[in-house]
C-alpha cells in the first residue's frame, strides 16, 4: 500500500498541460495570471492636485503663517476635475483647483483650502508650501513599461482595480478545470428528505461542492447514483464527457456493492493507485482518464473531506498554476496526550490555539470517519506520521490550517 507521501507524489506528478484562457477582467478574480501585465501608460498620466485648494507658486507664499498671511489674487477661472487649465498663473496670483485636476503651468504646489481664507477677489494664505506639496506627479504610481503584475500570481480585488486603471478589459489566466461530483450508494437520500432506518442524507456532494467553491472552481453535481453497475456507468460516462476532473464518493472499498473502481477501469481509465496507508481515507482510488483525472473517494463524510484536502485540492491548485498547493501549515504542540496507532498516517481533526507565540492543538473529540462535526469544529488537520505511535503532550506536529485566521 502506498504511503501518503507516495500517493501525493503520484497525484502531483501526473503530467498536466496547463492551458491559458482569456477572460473578462472581473472573471479573473481569484484566478492565477498567465501573463505579465505591463503598463502602456504613465499612471497618473498628468501632474494633478491631491487636494481641494489653490494652485500656487511656492515662491509667492514663502514665510506665510497665521500671523503673517500672504495675499494672492484669485484668477476668475477654476479647475474642476476633468478640465484642462487654459490660463497661466503669474506671480502674485493663484487659481482654485479640485482634487484630481491638472496642475496649471507655472504652479508647483497646491495649498489646501483649510490653510486659506477667501477675502473678496483674493485669498489669504496661512501656510507656506514646499515645492511639490499636494501634487501627484505623472507616473508616480506606475510608469509606462513597468511590469505591474507578474505571471503566476493570484488575482486579488486590488489587482482588478490596477488592471482596470491600465485599461485591461481582458486577462489571460490559467484554465480552471470543471469538476463533476457523483455520490454513490443505495442508502443515500436527497437532503430535503426525512431520515429513516437505513438511510443517510447525501452530505458528501455538498461538502465537496463547498470545498470547490471555496477555491473558486466550477462544479457540476450529477446527483446520487444507486449501487447498480449500469446506472453508475451511465452517470460516470455522462460526467466524464463534460468534466476535467470527476469526484465520486462511496463504493471504492471492498464491500459487495463497491463497483466504482471496476467500472472506471472497464471504461478505459488508467488506475494510478488504490488504497493509501492512512486514516481516514484508506480506500482512496486515483485514475487518469484521457486528459482528465478521477478520484474515487471513500464514502465516509470525514474521509471525503480529508482526501479532498490532501489530494484533490493540491492537484487542482497545480492545474490552475497556483504555487501554494497545500493549505498553510504550522508546527504546533500537543495540548494533551493522544492515543495513536503506529504504522499508518493518521489525519487528526484539531483545534488550534496560540499562546506566547506558540501554537497548541487539541482534539475536536471523537475522531470516527463518520463524525462530520469533528471536521466542522476543526481549525486544522494534524498529521501524525506513520512511525509516530502515541503522541505525548507537548510533541511538535505539523497542522494544516483549514480556516483563515
Ligand atoms: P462506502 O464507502 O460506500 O462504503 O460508504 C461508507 C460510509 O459512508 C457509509 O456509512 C455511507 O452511508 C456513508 N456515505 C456514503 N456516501 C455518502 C454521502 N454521499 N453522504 C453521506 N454519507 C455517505
Ligand atoms: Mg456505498
Amino acid at each position: 500500500m502506498l504511503s501518503v507521501k507516495e500517493a501525493q507524489k503520484k497525484v502531483l506528478e501526473c503530467s498536466i498541460r496547463i492551458k491559458a484562457v482569456k477572460v473578462p477582467l472581473l472573471d479573473s478574480l481569484g484566478l492565477i495570471l498567465a501573463e505579465d501585465v505591463i503598463s502602456k501608460d504613465d499612471i497618473p498620466v498628468y501632474n494633478n492636485s491631491a487636494m481641494d485648494g489653490y494652485a500656487v507658486r511656492t515662491e509667492d507664499i514663502k514665510g506665510a503663517d497665521r500671523s503673517y498671511p500672504v495675499r494672492l489674487i484669485l484668477l476668475a477661472e477654476d479647475i474642476p476635475a476633468g478640465k484642462v487649465p487654459t490660463v497661466k498663473v503669474n506671480p502674485g496670483y493663484c487659481i482654485p483647483i479640485m482634487t484630481g485636476s491638472p496642475i496649471p503651468e507655472n504652479c508647483n504646489a497646491v495649498v489646501m483650502k483649510e490653510d486659506t481664507e477667501k477675502d473678496g477677489e483674493s485669498i489669504l494664505v496661512f501656510k507656506e508650501c514646499a515645492e511639490g506639496e499636494n501634487i501627484r506627479y505623472r507616473g508616480e504610481d506606475i510608469k509606462n513599461g513597468d511590469k505591474v503584475l507578474r505571471k503566476g500570481k493570484k488575482i486579488f480585488p486590488a489587482d482588478i482595480g490596477v488592471m482596470a486603471s491600465l485599461g485591461k478589459s481582458e486577462v489571460l489566466v490559467y484554465h480552471t478545470p470543471v469538476v463533476g461530483i457523483i455520490s454513490t450508494g443505495d442508502e443515500l437520500l436527497e437532503i430535503d428528505k426525512e431520515l429513516e432506518i437505513g438511510k443517510v442524507r447525501d452530505s458528501n456532494s455538498y461538502s465537496l461542492s463547498a470545498q470547490l467553491k471555496e477555491i473558486g472552481i466550477k462544479y457540476i453535481k450529477y446527483g446520487i447514483a444507486k449501487d447498480e453497475k449500469k446506472i453508475l456507468e451511465e452517470k460516470i460516462r455522462e460526467a466524464l464527457s463534460e468534466c476535467d476532473i470527476l469526484l465520486l464518493s462511496g463504493g471504492v472499498s471492498v464491500g459487495d456493492y463497491d463497483f466504482v473502481k471496476e467500472i472506471l477501469i472497464g471504461i478505459g481509465a488508467e488506475l494510478i493507485f488504490w488504497r493509501v496507508n492512512q486514516k481516514p481515507g484508506k480506500p482512496l482510488v486515483f485514475l487518469k482518464y484521457k486528459d482528465g483525472f478521477i478520484f474515487g473517494l471513500p464514502g465516509n463524510p470525514v474521509s471525503v473531506m480529508v482526501c479532498f484536502e490532501m489530494y484533490v485540492r493540491p492537484l487542482i491548485k497545480k492545474i490552475i498554476g497556483d504555487d501554494n498547493l497545500f493549505r498553510p501549515s504550522v508546527m504546533a504542540r500537543a495540548y494533551h496526550d493522544f492515543k495513536n496507532k503506529r504504522g499508518r498516517t493518521n489525519f487528526v481533526r484539531v483545534m488550534l490555539e496560540k499562546k506566547d507565540n506558540e501554537y497548541f492543538f487539541k482534539s475536536t473529540g471523537i475522531q470516527g470517519s463518520g463524525i462530520l462535526t469533528s471536521m466542522a469544529k476543526a481549525d486544522g488537520i494534524a498529521v501524525f506520521p506513520e512511525d509516530a505511535g502515541d503522541i505525548k503532550k507537548d510533541s511538535e506536529i505539523e497542522v494544516f490550517c483549514l480556516k483563515s485566521r
